[in-house]
């Protein structure tokens, strides 16, 4: 049993998450929206702090980051539950654990995660598949342990945490991809049972605590792809937290409770890549499908190419992050 981390005693055996921005109030034997943390006895227990479902190499520009360390293989680990309850989650088997359902995964711990990471010479380790904050004491714990051995911890994040666990975990992080689903607090409502303002929050509480930060919006045709709205996004991401900030545009496929509904159509996804770099962002990518358009970087300043992607394919046309024609040196981290 493990004992969990931010959270306080109320009256009457209640207990108070304080972990994500939903902040449950648990009755005894009861648990959170994340389906992974109990009230046993009065106090609270996580679930999954020694658990993991997967934990293998992945290319970094899968999580996606494109501006940190490209090329390169990220050692990437998930766990299950999420403080989300996403219609379209691609990873519902880990994310969404059913009442009285059997906990997947096998039991691990920090030091050996570790270790793992270390025997593939990797340079960074992700905490992704599933929401990274439900098993905060896991990703804590082996955060600082990557850290501390050279490895720089990432999360893939759908940023519901609260600001107390943000501000503990981000000083063990060096890099966030961060999914900003909608502009609309009805779409956080009805789709993700979450509401928007926390997301939005933390999104700029990560640029203020200078780690790396890239945003991904999943285009749902017809649900979030609205002009309106996709000018609403890039402004945000441009006025609050940005032009360098990348944006990526992933392409929906259906997935859990919408596998009826139509992928997103290419040209969709071109024109809400030319809403964002109109808006001014810089760096505005195209994701989850073959596109002519934002696949490359290029430099802001002379507009050379830079790094240039075919699927994971990275070809470097000078030094990492440096424009070779002008010698600007790009956003991101990149040794
Ligand atoms: S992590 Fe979030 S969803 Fe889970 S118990 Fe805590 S407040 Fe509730």
């Amino acid at each position: 049993m493990h004992y969990a981390m931010l959270w306080e005693s109320l009256k009457g055996e209640l207990v108070q998450c304080r972990l994500c921005a939903h902040g449950c109030s648990l009755k005894k034997d009861g648990k959170g929206r994340c389906g992974v943390r109990m009230n046993r006895n009065g106090e609270m227990i996580s679930l999954v702090a020694d658990v993991i479902t997967s934990a293998c190499l992945d290319p970094v520009e899968k999580k996606p980051l494109y501006h940190f360390l490209p090329g390169s293989k990220i050692f990437s680990v998930g766990s299950a539950g999420c403080n989300f309850a996403c219609s379209f989650c691609q990873n519902f088997a880990i994310s969404q654990i059913p009442p009285g359902g059997r906990m997947p995964g096998k039991i691990i711990d920090p030091d050996a995660l570790v270790e793992m990471a270390e025997s593939h010479a990797v340079r960074s380790m992700a905490f992704t598949y599933n929401e990274p904050t439900v098993f905060f004491e896991l990703v804590y714990q082996t955060a600082g342990l990557a850290q501390a051995s050279g490895i720089r911890p990432v999360i893939v994040s759908n940023g519901y945490m609260s600001q107390e666990c943000l501000l503990m975990l981000g000083r063990r992080l060096s890099a966030a991809n961060v999914d900003l689903k909608s502009f609309r607090d009805d779409f956080y409502k009805k789709y993700c049972n979450a509401r928007l303002q926390p997301v939005l929050d933390n999104l700029k509480t990560l640029k203020s605590l200078g780690i790396w930060l890239e945003v991904t919006t999943l285009v749902i045709p017809g649900i979030n792809d609205s002009d309106a709205e996709l000018h609403d996004m890039a402004a945000f991401v441009h006025d609050e937290l940005g032009a360098e900030t990348p944006w990526h545009l992933s392409a929906f496929h259906g997935a859990y409770k919408m596998t009826a509904h139509p992928p997103t159509p290419l040209p969709r996804l071109e024109e809400a890549w030319r809403i964002g770099r109109e808006k001014g962002l810089h760096f505005v990518y195209i994701g989850n499908v073959k596109s002519l358009l934002g696949g490359d970087t290029f430099c802001p300043h002379c507009g050379e190419l830079v790094i240039e992607r075919s699927g994971y394919a990275v070809r470097l046309t000078g030094k990492a992050g440096i424009c070779p024609s002008c010698k600007t040196t790009l956003p991101g981290i990149w040794r």
